[in-house]
This record gives structure tokens, sequence and C-alpha cells, in this order.
């Protein structure tokens, strides 16, 4: 391994730090990081290894004054990987209460018990669903492929009528110590049994059914019901859907991400809607009755008078129902003016008599709207882009 960090400096707790302190600093790190909170960060996962090693070291009043002597060299011999626990993988499965006890648990004789119940794995799937589906909610089925108890041996591995054996090597701790002479003195070390595989126990006459394994791979189609609100990139829990657990454990949790498909018409920004609403010269200075489609069908609109292009309209609460308590976003309406073009000759000169009977008066105010609507429009995607999404 790399550069070690102090582990007082991991615990953030000074170097005459109580047994007290450094117990409760523990819990603090370890919840902080604990993989069950983070499934899916790398990151927090070796923290979290991090933190369950310095305190291993910290808590044992024998190996902290070892490392307070040599430093790491004085305490990596008993560390081994895989071993009592160093190896994470031991953490991937208990509850976060068993790693504790397993640090500062009485006795320290019940570490890493292989007869523990351990939760399955979590898995995940994704599933793509329409606009409209994320908005009002949906169920879909998602097949996913995971371990399922077998229903043979019930998990044992066993065949019928036989029973796992206790391991003649480690008598069904799983694990196996190890005396090293080093120049530090005697160092113990404890390391995953190698004739059982940590299990504690040996199954003599392996279950047909699952191999001796326990479970079996088996498809599985899941009813997924994605609330009203859903965001693209949005991850479901589905509890207990995950593999199956060891030794009578619970089952892990599948996680569906959801990926939603662009509309053609509609764009989201948080839970609002936003549409473009092409309108002609004519109705945006003398306004009109228009349709306008959103999520709950075309609905009747008042464009008024004097309209300017880019202008933004609200219709409050036609929006993306929010996925977190009750109502709805907006949906709101972005006009623009469409110039005609490729005018006759006739058209062009009722164009210029009409423009030549317009004043300023006619402009003063409808820059001074085009400039507030500009603005406002700017803020709210300004704001809806620097807020949470
Ligand atoms: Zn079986
Ligand atoms: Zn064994």
């Amino acid at each position: 391994m790399a550069d070690k960090r102090d582990y007082y400096e991991v615990l953030g707790v000074d170097k005459g730090a109580s047994e007290e302190e450094i117990k409760k600093a523990y819990k603090k790190m370890a919840k902080k990081y604990h993989p069950d909170l983070h499934p899916d960060d790398p990151d927090a996962a070796e923290k979290f290894k991090e933190v369950n090693e310095a305190a291993s070291v910290l808590s044992d009043s024998d190996k902290r004054s070892r490392y307070d002597q040599f430093g790491h060299a004085g305490v990596d011999g008993s560390m081994g990987g895989g071993g009592g626990f160093g190896g994470f993988e031991d953490f991937g499965f208990g509850g976060f209460s068993d790693i504790f006890d397993s640090i500062f648990g009485g006795g320290g004789g019940r570490k890493a018990d292989p007869n523990r119940p351990r939760r399955g794995e979590d898995i995940s799937a994704d599933i793509t669903i329409s606009f409209e589906e994320a908005a009002f909610g949906v169920e879909k089925d998602v097949t996913v492929n995971r371990r399922d108890e077998c229903s043979v041996c019930h998990g044992t591995g066993a065949a019928a009528g036989s029973t796992p054996k206790t391991c003649p090597t480690c008598h069904g701790t799983g694990q196996v110590r190890t005396v090293q002479n080093t120049p530090l003195g005697q160092m113990q070390s404890v390391r995953p049994c190698h004739q059982c595989h940590g299990e504690g126990t040996i199954i003599e006459q392996p279950c047909s059914a699952c191999n001796g394994n326990g479970f079996v791979r088996k498809k599985h189609t899941i009813k997924v019901s994605v609330p009203a609100g859903m965001a693209d990139g949005n991850t479901l829990r589905v509890s207990g859907e995950g593999h199956c657990g060891a030794k009578g454990g619970p089952s892990g949790d599948l996680y569906v991400q959801t990926f939603v498909r662009p509309h053609e018409l509609f764009e989201r920004v948080n839970d609002d809607v936003y549409a473009d609403e092409d309108i002609t010269y004519a109705q945006a200075a003398l306004g009109d009755q228009i349709r306008v489609p959103t999520l709950d069908g075309d609905v009747s609109f008042e464009i008024p008078s004097g309209t300017q292009n880019g202008a933004v309209f609200r219709l409050k609460g036609k929006g993306i129902p929010h996925l977190r308590g009750k109502g709805r976003g907006d949906h709101r309406i972005k006009v623009r003016v469409v110039i005609p073009s490729d005018l006759t000759e006739d058209q062009k000169d009722l164009l210029r008599a009409f423009d030549k009977t317009l004043s300023d008066k006619n402009y003063v105010k409808s820059a001074k709207k085009a400039e507030k609507s500009h603005k406002n429009f700017f803020d709210k995607m300004k704001d809806a882009f620097s807020g949470n999404r």
C-alpha cells in the first residue's frame, strides 16, 4: 500500500485521545463513510476502509503503543490483507453495529463470525422513459439477472440429507492465526482459513442444483413504479430486489437509474416546462387568443397586444409535478414573433404605408416592455440553472 495517513489524523483525534474519544470519533467517521450510505462511491469505500483500519489499531492498547513507537511499520504485519478485520469484503455485508462490535465488542472473539447473516449485494439496472412518463409517473418492467437462494438446499449448499460440517482446520471460526518473528518482535496475523475459504464450514456433498454455492442465477422481471416528477439521471431504489443474502441475511436492493427521452416541443428546467410559441407580427401587435400545447393538452392563452419577440408567459401549475411534496412547476411560453418573408409588391406597399403611420409613441412602451421581459427570462434561467437540480 502506498503512503498511509496517520491513524490519529484519519480519525481526527489527537495523540493523547482517550479510548472513549477514539470510540466516539470512529463511530462518527464510520457512519460518515459507511458503504451502505454511499453505495456507488468508491472514494467513500476507501475512506471507510481507512477509518476501520485506524480504529482497529488505536482501539487496541497493544497495537496503539506499537504504532506510537514504530508508526505503520509497527502494526502492518497484523493488518495483513484479508485478515480478521483488514478484509474489506467482510464489511460489505454486516450491518453497522456488526462492524462496531467487531472492533470494540467485548472479548474480541466474535470478529467476523463466518456464520453471521450477510446481506446480499445491491444490483443496478436502468430504464428509459418518455418526457410525459417522467412527468406523470409510470410502471415499467425491469429485467435483472440476480442471485437467488437455492430452493433445493435453502442456501446451505449441502445436498439433501447432508449438512455442512464444521471446518477442522479453523474449528468453524473461518480464520487461522499465525505467529511470525519479525525484527519488531513476534507478530500475530489472522488470515482467512484456506480450507474453508473463511466460511467456517465445509460442504462434503454439494447440492447438485447450485453446485454447493447456495444460490442460483435467475432472470427476474420486476415491476418498477416510477413516481411522477422523476428527472433524467434520478435513481430509484427497489428494496430487497438485489442479490440474495447468505446465512439468513436479507437480500440487497435494486437501484434503477432513469433516463428521460427529450421531448420535441418541451424542455425541462427543474420542474418547469419551457416551450417556444410562434406568433405572427399582427398577433404580437394586436393580441390574440391562441391554443398552446402543455403537458395537460392544448390550453387557450391570451396573447396581450404589444407582445414582444422573446416575451415569456407563465401558466402556473402546468409544469412537472414535484417529485417530493405537492404541487407542480409552471409551463412557460416563450414567444417568437415570426417575420413574414417573400412579400408581394402589394403586401410591401401596404406594409410601407402602415409603417409610415407609426411614430415614436408606438415604440417607446414596446422597447421598455421588451427589455423587461428579456431580463425576467434570463434571470429565471439563471436561477433555474444555479439552483439544485
Ligand atoms: Zn442448492
Ligand atoms: Zn476453515
